[in-house]
């Protein structure tokens, strides 16, 4: 017979609670930084730039000129569910703005030391501000906790450092920084080919030159040129089709039957935001296996626009991934315009062929 008495239940320390909870969005650095990019994105900012340290875990530093925060409402920034993009639930299903619970700031500030420092355009400084687990803290011990005035450009500045700090095991999880800077420029380079009028840079800190960069006033070729070379971008086709039946816009850009490499390249976004999807990247796969060689893949950028009320943006912490209605007739709908391109585009190509 067992002879062991239960263990009495406790509850949880708040900080304990609110570390664990931050843990489910931010699993890696660049969790976090595409936290960051889409808050820049919101603010309306045309430059974005990233400097990054062992990967992020020691040094994860943000620069934007977009409308940065007001002083009153540092004291609130990093407390969770607070957001000026969301007001009751029923606004969650009409959001067109990237961040919409207000808990990326205060899941940072949980798990890293966050500095923000911010000027508007009609504050004649900037401030600076120290967050530990959703608060205010003084700087150095002995100072006040208080916004300090500092000089500084309109936008904002989110510094994070020493990520995952205070959870050790999830420190050590990580054996090279290398591997989550690759992590870091895949999905600024998702950012930099999706966001035109935006400049993006990404570099390790205190490297002269920078592992990716785009400027503002490239076109949506250009900028995919930067980021994915020159191969890719000389051999693409754009695209675009609707309905309104199923409520969505697509458009994008696909390789030719010119170019293929050994693994699919799909930059999705839906309403926005970068997210993955294997069904799609499944049928488009498809779609391509007429077109190349066996074991030939190609490369998608896909811009999906959803009705609002179709889309479960609300469905994973980390909101990676996206529900949406009739899902599978979206993607038919999307292949089938996709097939057509690559079939036009065939067919003048052979055409081309048998008149030289
Ligand atoms: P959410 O984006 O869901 O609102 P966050 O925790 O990411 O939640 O951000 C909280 C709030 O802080 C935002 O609603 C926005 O008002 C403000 N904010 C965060 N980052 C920036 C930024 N780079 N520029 C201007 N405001 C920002
Ligand atoms: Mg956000």
């Amino acid at each position: 017979a067992p002879t062991a008495t239960p263990r009495r239940i406790q509850a949880l320390d708040e900080s304990v609670v609110n570390r664990i909870a931050a843990g489910e969005i931010i699993v890696a650095p660049v969790n976090a930084l595409k936290e960051l990019i889409e808050n820049s994105v919101d603010a309306g900012s045309t430059s974005i730039d990233i400097a990054v340290k062992d990967g992020g875990l020691k040094l994860l530093q943000i620069t934007d000129n977009g409308h940065g925060i007001d002083r009153e409402d540092l004291p609130i920034l990093c407390e969770r569910f607070t957001t000026s993009k969301l007001k009751a639930f029923e606004d969650l299903a009409a959001i067109g703005t990237y961040g919409f619970r207000g808990e990326a700031l205060a899941s940072i500030s949980m798990i890293a030391h966050l500095t923000v420092t911010t000027k508007t355009k009609d504050s004649s400084c900037a401030w600076r501000a120290v967050y530990s687990d959703g608060k205010l803290v003084p700087p150095k011990p002995g100072q006040s906790a208080d916004p300090k005035p500092v000089a500084g450009r309109q936008g904002t500045q989110i510094t994070v450092e020493d990520l995952f700090y205070n959870t050790p095991s999830r420190r050590r999880a990580f054996r090279s920084g290398s591997e989550e800077y690759a992590k870091i420029l895949d999905v600024v380079g998702r950012y930099a080919v999706h966001c035109g009028g935006v400049s993006f840079s990404c570099k390790k800190h205190g490297d002269s030159d920078v592992g990716l960069s785009t400027s503002s006033t490239a076109n949506l070729q250009d900028r995919i040129r930067r980021v994915h070379g020159s191969a890719v971008a000389n051999e693409l086709i754009a695209f675009d089709t609707a309905n309104k039946d199923l409520g969505f816009t697509a458009k994008g850009m696909l390789s030719n039957a010119n170019y293929h490499v050994k693994k699919t390249t799909l930059l999705l976004f839906i309403n926005g935001r970068s997210v993955e999807s294997s069904a799609i990247k499944k049928a488009l796969d498809a779609v391509y296996s007429t077109f190349l060689p066996k074991g030939g893949h190609p490369f998608v950028y896909l811009s999906l626009d959803i009705e609002p009320h179709r889309v479960d943006v609300n469905v994973h912490p980390t909101k990676r991934e996206v529900n949406f209605l009739h899902e599978d007739e979206i993607i038919e709908k999307i292949c089938t315009a996709a097939q057509d391109k690559l079939a036009d585009v065939d067919t003048s190509r052979s055409y081309a062929l048998t008149q030289t």
